[in-house]
């Protein structure tokens, strides 16, 4: 068989953690009863006129920047025609013409080695409504909690090559998007969605093969999946001497397989126009220039600090960079006085367990890196015990307190007082002249029997 090569290109939307929706004063926000976040705006009412939420330009801007993209001063929105029941306009507010962010690049790293993808661009766009369909009427319903929901949309030029290259490429936008706030990136729930554009060549071939559109995939595992599943479908039908029809597929995580959705759309299907509703978005100089003096510190960038200038591991240095509250609230520890490698073992190992355990995020910790700090310090000059640590820092994660205040009440420092010790020892010894004779004997085991009997004592 010839050798192939695959070529695919993402189309990401992102949605935005916006407090209310893209054109109207609606709350944003997942799960609510359905139609109670909906108004004559975003229900698509005659005569309802569009405002645009300026926290949606400042996200799409953020987003473009940290993707090394370049902004426009002045872009616009247009009318994409569909028909469709989520679709109460009978148009999705988007843009064509003149997208907010355009050229942009990020680097990607993996087994692969480093490459680079390069964003086309990325626009602003409303969300739709969301039918659900009842197996058991028979009926159709319709919810429009989810129209207008403010959404990004990357496109990528078609540079990856592989499943785990698109998968890189992804997680890096989840970490991105999370780091800025822009959005939590959940596959699954539905704020990040990808559609994966897909053809292939044979290797050396310069022109792109015919390419094929998947939907529907849902987590990272699926998608993968679906780009070895698409990738066999279509040389088995170039081997056979057939053709690749340019469609959207729908892939079936379940059966493995793909199925065709609809012959793909133009853009002149749609028959985009400017929107007459929605003025030209201008955005200055100095407001982008402002936006991108206030970028944080993203993952890459913390993870190689950390390694460099704090002397972690780079096992460490990943975890605690995965989610920006946690790799805030180390570096806030640290700032408190805690040595940079036991902070890192607490919160990689202990502080994650807890949280772990009660199902909640690193943003959640319940107490302050301050009493982590004092903790840690308690126990390295020996103040408390390991085992005392642990059991005070599960008490911490129920209720922010100082732990030396709570080891004083819960009777957890350890005694320091020899005078007490020899006399508690003296005690057990004479007490037990047997055992006492078997260790005097060099019967080392009776060792643990005294240590035993002078800790009860002390209590
Ligand atoms: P359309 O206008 O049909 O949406 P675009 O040019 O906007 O097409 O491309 C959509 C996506 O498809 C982009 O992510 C792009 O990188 C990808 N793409 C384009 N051509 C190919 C191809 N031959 N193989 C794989 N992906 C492709
Ligand atoms: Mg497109
Ligand atoms: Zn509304």
């Amino acid at each position: 068989m010839k050798q192939y090569e695959t070529v695919i290109g993402l189309e990401v939307h992102v949605e935005l953690a916006t407090r209310t929706k893209i054109f109207c004063g609606c709350r944003n926000q997942f799960g609510a009863a359905p139609n109670t976040l909906a108004c004559p705006v975003c229900a698509g009412m005659p005569g309802a006129l569009p405002v645009l939420n300026r926290k949606v330009a400042e996200f799409a801007v953020k987003a473009g920047l940290a993707l090394g993209c370049r902004i426009r001063n002045v872009s616009r929105f247009d009318r994409k025609n569909y028909f469709y029941p989520d679709n109460p306009q009978n148009y999705q507010i988007s843009q064509l013409y003149l997208p907010v962010c355009h050229d942009g690049a990020v680097e990607i790293e993996g087994s692969f080695g480093r490459k680079k993808v390069r964003i086309h661009e990325i626009h602003m766009e409303e969300d739709a409504g969301k039918l659900i369909h009842d197996e058991w009427s028979g009926r159709t319903m319709v919810d429009y909690n989810r129209s207008g929901v403010p959404l990004i949309e990357i496109v990528t030029e078609p540079d990856m090559r592989s499943a785990e290259e698109t998968e890189a490429f992804l997680e890096h936008i989840q970490s991105v998007m999370r780091y800025l706030g822009v959005s939590d990136c959940r596959l699954q729930e539905g704020s990040m969605r990808a559609d994966v554009n897909l053809s292939v060549r044979e290797a050396g071939q310069k022109n792109m093969g015919v390419r094929t559109e998947m939907k529907n995939l849902n987590s990272l595992k699926a998608i993968g999946r679906a780009i070895e599943g698409e990738r066999e479908r279509q040389i088995e039908l170039l081997e056979e001497g057939r053709k690749i029809r340019r469609e959207t597929r729908r892939w079936d995580d379940n059966k493995e397989t793909s199925r065709p959705m609809r012959s793909k759309e133009d853009a002149k299907d749609y028959r985009y126009f400017p929107d007459p509703d929605l003025p030209p978005v201008v955005l200055s100089e100095e407001w982008i220039r402002e936006l991108r003096s206030r970028l944080p510190e993203f993952r890459e960038e913390k993870r190689i600090r950390y390694q460099k200038e704090m002397g972690l591991g780079s096992y460490d240095a990943g975890i605690l960079t995965e989610d920006r509250n946690l790799a805030e609230f180390f570096e806030e520890t640290v700032r408190c006085g805690a040595d940079t490698k036991k902070a890192a073992n607490w919160l990689t190992g202990e502080v994650l367990r807890l949280l772990k355990e009660k199902g909640q995020e690193p943003g959640q910790i319940a107490f302050s890196p301050k009493h982590l700090a004092d903790l840690i310090r308690l126990q390295e000059t020996g103040v408390i015990n390991k085992t005392a640590a642990k059991q005070i820092l599960a008490a911490m994660a129920e209720q922010d307190l100082d732990p030396e205040i709570y080891a004083k009440k819960q009777g957890l420092i350890l005694e320091k007082d020899t005078g007490r010790l020899e006399e508690a020892v003296r005690r057990v010894l004479a007490d037990s002249p047997e055992a006492r004779k078997e260790l005097l004997e060099g019967k080392e085991k009776v060792a643990g029997y005294f240590v035993g009997q002078a800790m009860k004592l002390l209590k």
